[in-house]
């Protein structure tokens, strides 16, 4: 069947939406308005709401929307559980609301998940049966490709490697609530924090990465020491699946190489026998993965519901 989805990337700051054909291109310039993140799930769903209507607008024969939203989403797109970045997300039907307005099938999983889904058909992880992507960012976000599908796990949360539990001196509270997990210490924000706390200085990861490119020993070390105990969580995960690859994307990712190779590096020397040489590459398809595996996801869907 042709026909095209529109692919939503409901997130912290922003949502996003693009018309996707079913190859997993973008076929529409890419339309964004800011997540009115503290007013409440109805607020957010009337902003998402918007720009579907605007892109059905600018493109005729839209016959499905898939949705990828930070928080954890059971199998029929109801929010399980979110962090406090989406005010009254917990217990949110995003896609019953959404098919309901729209009188479109519409599926809602994981932001990350969906980027998986991405990277896994037109990404660095195409082809592959087995990969772990990870997506750090203002959190870490993971997703585990297995037999050649995202894996969401009973309860939608697989792949979550921000929650591994790492051990560590500084015991900082997770966005989950736990201590000791390595998100609040690998995270963009987790890196922003330690330089604070080595400095006294409250920089931007990007003025961070900056002053790390120029030599600057603290800016180095605080990249370094964020991307060896994000290592530490791939490498655990590497060690229980044994992936293809490993796909690292999200906002973090792109400091570049000083930050990957420190990763890659670091899970060279943590994961375990062959498994040490899993290559440790870039996302491919920036800030559109999460945009791009919704939209295919909804192709999915639209065939399954003729
Ligand atoms: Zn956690």
């Amino acid at each position: 069947m042709n026909g095209f989805t529109l692919g939503v990337d409901i997130g912290g700051t922003k949502i996003s939406t693009s018309v996707v054909d079913r190859s997993g291109s973008l076929v529409s310039p890419v339309m964004t308005v800011e997540t009115p993140a503290s007013a409440g799930a109805s607020t957010i769903l009337d902003a998402a709401f918007g720009l579907i209507e605007r892109g059905r607008a600018t493109h005729p024969g839209i016959h499905a929307v898939g949705v990828g939203s930070a928080g954890v989403f059971d199998a029929r797109g109801v929010v399980v559980s979110s962090t406090d970045l989406l005010s009254g997300w917990i217990g949110t039907d995003v896609s019953g609301i959404l098919s309901a307005r729209s009188a479109l099938p519409v599926v809602t999983v994981n932001d990350v998940h969906a980027a998986a889904v991405g990277e896994h058909a037109i990404g660095a992880a195409s082809g592959c049966d087995t990969a772990l992507v990870v997506a750090v960012g203002t959190g870490v976000g993971g997703a585990i490709i297995m037999n050649g599908a995202v894996s969401y796990g009973r309860a939608g949360v697989a792949g979550s490697v921000g929650h591994v539990t790492i051990a560590s001196e500084n015991h900082r509270r997770c966005s989950c609530g736990e201590v000791d997990h390595v998100e609040p210490h690998a995270s963009g924000i987790g890196m922003e924090l330690s330089y604070f706390e080595n400095t006294g200085r409250t920089l931007s990861l990007r003025d961070i990465a900056a002053l790390a490119r120029g030599g600057d020993a603290i800016a180095r070390e605080t990249i370094r020491s964020g991307a060896s105990l994000l290592a530490g969580a791939i490498a655990s995960a590497v060690n229980l699946i044994d992936p293809e690859i490993v796909v690292v994307g999200g906002g973090v990712a792109q400091i570049g190489d000083l930050y990957l190779d420190a990763v890659s590096r670091r899970v060279a020397t943590l994961a375990l026998g062959g498994a040490a040489t899993v290559p440790v590459v870039a996302a491919k398809l920036g800030s559109s993965s999460a945009l791009i595996g919704a939209g295919l996801l909804a192709h999915r869907i639209a065939a399954n519901s003729v």
